[in-house]
């Protein structure tokens, strides 16, 4: 997967603006790509989860689609631990073809990862930062 410096400085900065608090969104784009990010409300706010309601969910999901566009990620920050997904991260994400993208701010520069998740288990996927 990939994203160019400027779309995820964007996701970086929402990051920084819901601490002490996780925030949450959506990125969607086509072959690997991501074209835009969908900032999303944590609607429990707490540094150590997020919630997000299905009417929002949904909502979100049909204005990618209508934008011709898919969903690659969802994405949530890690105020203070590792870009590591928790118990609670693998139970509660929703589908396997989207990948699991989890920026810590653990480290300055905050770091991250992204992942592949499939019945409970995580395996790293490549994530490249950049202009192409
Ligand atoms: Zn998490």
């Amino acid at each position: 997967m990939r994203i160019a410096q400027q779309l995820y400085q964007q996701m970086v900065d929402h990051g920084y603006t819901s601490l002490p608090n996780e925030a949450c969104g959506m990125a969607s784009g086509k072959d690997g790509q991501i074209e835009q990010v969908w900032p999303l409300v944590n609607e429990r706010p707490s540094p150590h989860r997020f919630f997000v309601s299905k009417s929002i969910v949904f909502s979100t999901l049909e204005a990618i689609e209508q934008s011709g566009q898919q969903v690659l990620a969802i994405y949530h920050t890690h105020p203070g631990t590792a870009p590591v997904p928790s118990s609670y991260d693998l139970q509660s994400h929703p589908d396997t073809k989207v990948k699991m993208l989890i920026i810590s701010y653990k480290f300055t520069p905050p770091r991250s990862a992204c992942y592949s998740v499939l019945s409970g288990r995580y395996v790293k996927h490549p994530f490249h930062i950049g202009d192409r």
